[in-house]
């Protein structure tokens, strides 16, 4: 039976580094306030919140309004692609990542789409600087909304209008890398495969009881194995 794979990005599909650089820079043109990511947990949050947290931490109080994250969002991908380009920020894919994208694409049981804290914007260039893009439709990200576990549902949604047929939220399956990405999963009645390729180890990850854990998705088959079992 078709399954529905939603990936979240950072820590899962792909690793950054030097992302701070052109976060911080993003703020920095978007607020005159020189605030860093690096000062806050970013794993599992969505980008807007992280803006949030950056700045309670640093007790600024700060109103920012539509226009302000569209600039903020401009910005960032900007920022990000002149960063990208210029090899200051790498952003590649993770051990497996390309190979079960691959593999789910020429799978008939499977689609495969994203769920994740990044803006469109930059989930767009991430995606494209570690060579997945290809592989993965349109799905859902922070800035359709701050909340993660608003997320999964629009990501269904739209894959639902793509494919013009529907499916229900059990053969939907996130695969995450954070106890948020399982708790938006449960949020929507989905299933949860964690991966020990983000910020926590296997063992901490298995404390949260997911559907599924692996240490990475480096084994194509096992990860495609599991993902039809769920
Ligand atoms: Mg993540």
């Amino acid at each position: 039976m078709e399954r529905l794979i939603l990936f979240d990005i950072d820590g899962t599909l792909t690793r950054t580094e030097n992302g701070y650089l052109p976060f911080n820079e993003a703020i920095f043109q978007t607020f005159a306030i020189a605030g860093d990511i690096r000062t806050v947990v970013p794993d599992g949050n969505t980008d807007p919140l992280i803006v949030k947290d950056i700045f309670a931490k640093a007790k600024i109080q700060i109103e920012i309004g539509a226009d302000r994250w569209q600039r903020f969002t401009a910005n960032l991908r900007a920022s990000y692609r002149q960063h990208v380009e210029r090899g200051e920020t790498t952003v590649r894919a993770l051990p497996g990542a390309a190979e079960l994208l691959k593999a789910l694409l020429v799978n008939q049981a499977f689609s495969a789409s994203v769920v994740t804290g990044n803006f469109e914007a930059t989930a767009e260039v991430k995606l494209e600087a570690a060579g997945l893009a290809l592989y993965l439709s349109r799905g859902a990200y922070a800035s359709d909304s701050e909340h993660r576990p608003d997320l999964p549902g629009i990501a269904k949604r739209r894959w639902q209008q793509l494919a013009r047929r529907l499916i229900e939220p059990e053969r939907c399956v996130i695969v995450g890398d954070t106890p948020n990405d399982l708790a938006a999963a449960r949020k929507n009645h989905m299933k949860c495969l964690l991966v020990g390729t983000g910020r926590y180890p296997v063992e901490e990850l298995l404390y949260w009881q997911p559907d599924a854990c692996l240490a990475d998705l480096s084994d194509t088959k096992a990860a495609l194995t599991t993902l039809a079992n769920l």
